[in-house]
């Protein structure tokens, strides 16, 4: 009998990287996680991923498998298909480096190098709430907003690989400074960062958490922050569904634990502005491949689009 293949998924972050072992059916055989050590530089920390990752095969070769191609999601402004990074505040020192080039010098099988967030958002079309759809969009909250467009089932880059920055979304144009340099991004409203700072007012300085804590308690202020985070969600998501008809929109990441206190407010604030059509064929939903998401897609990028 053939061997099936296996592919890795690995998810570069910061702080941590880990990597998932899958089958092209989407079933995981293993996982592997270590601290990054991004400090050190990148030649260091390519050399750490080599290893996990000839570790993880170490434990889920066999007979039966064999591992076919291995995908990277990493995190900033990259050049793709080179896999040359620009830009990346989690990766100190990093710019300029190229990826792909120094991965090859340790990997004799296909590579697939993909922006972290569009991996997340194609491991979630693949295997969680975007499963079965072939227009997707998925936003991220965390410290910032995150997300990415998939249009017949394939991740949109734009010419040079940044596309799908969602969160910088412009929904109040005389809205609150953005880091990226405009004002009124939907990064200031969503993230966990802007959910904290519409709250101070009331809570004085506090995290998502404590806000996502004090609303399901049903205290009024911190009800009305996800009110209007809901708000101002559904005027990005009514652009997002007017311009690309979407089956499916998820909406992950830790700020959005708080889904349902906001999904109302997001659906109504959407459907004032959307096309009822297109409201009519999107649904709107919780992620749910949680910190898994971006292995899955990392995977699922290099089982289809692989290079040697
Ligand atoms: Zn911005």
């Amino acid at each position: 009998m053939e061997a099936a293949s296996l592919y890795i998924g690995m998810d570069l972050g910061g702080t941590t990287f880990k990597a998932l072992a899958l089958t092209a059916e989407g079933t995981i055989v293993g996982r592997i996680q270590q601290d990054t050590q991004a400090a050190r530089g990148p030649q260091v920390v390519v050399q750490r991923m080599i290893d996990a990752l000839r570790q993880l095969q170490g434990e889920t070769e066999a007979d039966t498998h064999r591992l076919a191609a291995v995908g990277f999601g990493v995190p900033g402004i990259l050049d793709l298909p080179e896999g040359i990074i620009r830009r990346s505040p989690n990766l100190p020192g990093w710019e300029g480096f190229n990826l792909r080039t120094a991965l090859k010098q340790h990997l004799n099988l296909p590579i697939a190098i993909e922006n972290d967030a569009n991996a997340a958002v194609v491991g979630e079309m693949w295997l969680g709430a975007g499963r079965g759809t072939r227009h997707f969009i998925m936003l991220t909250l965390g410290t910032g907003v995150g997300g990415g467009v998939i249009v017949e089932g394939k991740i949109v880059h734009g010419v040079r690989g940044y596309g799908g920055e969602l969160g910088h979304t412009v929904v109040d144009p005389n809205g609150h400074p953005c880091g990226c340099g405009s004002q009124g991004c939907l990064e200031q409203y969503a993230s966990g960062t802007a959910i904290a700072r519409l709250a101070e007012p009331h809570y004085g300085k506090v995290t998502a958490r404590d806000v996502a804590e004090a609303a399901q308690r049903g205290e009024p202020p911190a009800l009305e922050v996800y009110r209007q985070v809901g708000h101002y969600l559904g005027i990005a998501c009514a652009s997002f569904a007017n311009m690309l008809n979407p089956e499916c929109i998820a909406i992950g990441g830790g700020a959005a634990n708080a889904f349902p206190l906001f999904i109302d407010a997001l659906q109504a604030s959407m459907r004032q502005r959307a096309f009822a059509e297109v409201c009519a064929s999107v649904r709107v939903v919780h992620a749910q491949c949680g910190n898994d998401a971006g292995g899955f897609g990392a995977a699922y990028q290099a089982l289809h689009y692989g290079s040697v």
